[in-house]
């Protein structure tokens, strides 16, 4: 088995106790990654630290030059990096293509954005005065990420993190540590001074305290569980440390009856079906209006029935397996509990296979409100449908959750599009559209689904810090 270690200060440190990985697909332990104490943590915060004082004065199209050269590293290796991917978190290979692409596509944006940290010039009120507004970096970072896109969404921290001149801490997921790994491997190549990027592992809750009471950590990013979340704004109320939180989702689908079908059918599909339904802005529930709904349903269902499911690594499949057994479990509960409260199953709804955390793509239709799989995440290739007869219905039963990550809505009418983005309460929205983020515009959750916004500008913006200078002059 093979024994990865990890990227300390320029250096790759390799001791054990070992995190081991699983192959999803499989159940089979993939390799095992280095992990360190909390004391170690703040040695890397340290040396972050130190390096910073140095990143932060070169210009920011020097900086980057080196995201740059990090894309191109990426590039080069990104067979290999998505077989990683794939391998240790189970998506279907191509997936882990589009997922290293959309990786190298946020290195470039904020790249570019690196150039573009502008402050701004106000007009004084008072004779003798001038008004500058600075943008400044606001030193290290530490982030702790995910195992469901375990490369880009580190790199979506990481990238904006290190083009507004700041240094950065990866903590990624117990589960998929490979593909952190391969990016601290792409680092290196690309010759960032030692101390700019990281990577540690170890306990995570106490990585998470070490972050968020360390001094020399000024602010804490984070994408995973609300639960978590919860978490981390309660032990940075002590140190008042800035968070960013990109937590779960429970995006609602609504198809009006103004749609071409297999428009709103595709659509709904790929928001569902995609990274094997464990996306954070994965449909969890569809809402189809009553004229149109058992068409939609048998259309839908049709589509679900010819996913292809398997090991990622084999060609054509469409889904893989889940993460993990406890990921299994909580989708398998989901469709009993749906099914117990009067849901009709229409396909699927069973463990596939032995081997490894695999599910048969999963129809429900005429879910009751108080379903599961109506209120919290499902995160599995399984579909909740229900019916609604008007647009104000439709919205109210989209709004009716804590979370607020992400909607879709498939209508043909402008003026219906225009009311839903108005009345929608979620960061991103889809019309017709299954597959809305991309790198330059804003991401991240309203209500329990988060605080703050990563990619676009604004992702830029929530690695600096604001400063306004006052200048008494004698003019
Ligand atoms: P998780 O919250 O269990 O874990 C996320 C990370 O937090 C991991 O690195 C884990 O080691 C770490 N962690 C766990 N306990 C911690 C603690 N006490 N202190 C500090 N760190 C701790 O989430 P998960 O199961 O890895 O990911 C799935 C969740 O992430 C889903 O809810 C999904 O919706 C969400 N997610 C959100 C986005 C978004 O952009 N909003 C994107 C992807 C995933």
């Amino acid at each position: 088995m093979k024994t990865h270690p990890l990227y300390l200060n320029g250096d790759w440190f390799a001791a054990s106790p070992f995190q081991q990985v699983n192959n999803p697909a499989t159940g089979e332990i993939l390799a095992q990654v280095a992990t360190i104490d909390r004391q170690r943590v703040a040695q890397a915060l340290a040396d972050a630290h130190a390096a910073f004082l140095r990143w932060r004065k070169l210009p920011g199209k020097t900086r980057g030059e080196f995201l740059h050269a990090i894309a191109d590293e990426i590039e080069t290796r990104s067979a290999e990096i998505a077989r990683t991917i794939t391998l240790e978190n189970g998506k279907p290979l191509a997936q882990s293509q589009g997922e290293v692409g959309m990786t190298v596509d946020h290195l470039r944006w904020f790249a570019e954005e690196a150039r573009r940290a502008y402050g701004r010039i106000v007009p004084h009120q008072v004779d003798g005065k001038r008004h500058l507004v600075v943008k400044s970096p606001l030193g290290v970072v530490g982030a702790i990420t995910p195992w469901n896109f375990p490369l880009v969404l580190a790199v979506r921290k990481m990238a904006p993190a290190l083009a507004a001149g700041n240094t950065f801490v990866l903590k990624p997921a117990e589960q998929t540590p490979l593909s952190a790994v391969a990016l601290a491997e792409c680092v290196a190549a690309a010759g960032l001074p030692n101390g700019v990027f990281q990577v540690v592992l170890g306990d995570a809750p106490e990585i998470g305290r070490e972050f968020l009471e360390n001094p020399l950590c000024r602010k804490v990013t984070f994408t995973g569980s609300t639960e978590v979340g919860r978490l981390l704004i309660a032990g940075a109320a002590a140190t008042v440390k800035p968070l960013s939180l990109e937590l779960g989702g429970h995006a609602p689908v609504l198809v009006f009856d103004d749609i071409e079908l297999h428009r709103a059918v595709e659509g709904a599909l790929i928001a569902k079906t995609r990274n094997t339904g464990q996306s954070c802005i994965a449909a969890n529930r569809i809402y189809v209006q009553r004229s149109i709904y058992d068409e939609f349903a048998s259309a839908f269902t049709a589509r679900m029935q010819a996913m292809k499911v398997g090991d990622g690594l084999t060609p054509g499949m469409d889904i893989g397996p889940l993460i993990d057994d406890a990921g299994l479990q909580k989708a398998l509960a989901h469709i009993e509990d749906a099914v117990a409260r009067g849901a009709r199953l229409l396909c699927g709804g069973k463990r596939l296979g032995a081997q490894g955390y695999f599910i048969e793509p999963t129809v429900l239709a005429d879910v009751p409100p108080g379903a599961l799989c109506l209120r919290e995440e499902t995160f599995a290739p399984v579909a909740a449908i229900a019916p609604f007869d008007t647009e104000e219905e439709a919205i109210a039963q989209a709004n009716d959750s804590s979370y607020g990550l992400s909607a879709y809505a498939f209508t043909g009418s402008l003026d219906r599009a225009f009311r839903l983005l108005e009345s929608l309460e979620a960061g991103t929205i889809g019309i017709n559209d299954g597959v809305p983020s991309t790198s330059n515009c804003p991401f991240g959750g309203v209500k329990q689904s988060g605080w703050g916004r990563e990619l676009g500008s604004e992702g830029l913006d929530a690695f600096l810090e604001t400063k306004h200078v006052s200048l008494g002059l004698q003019l």
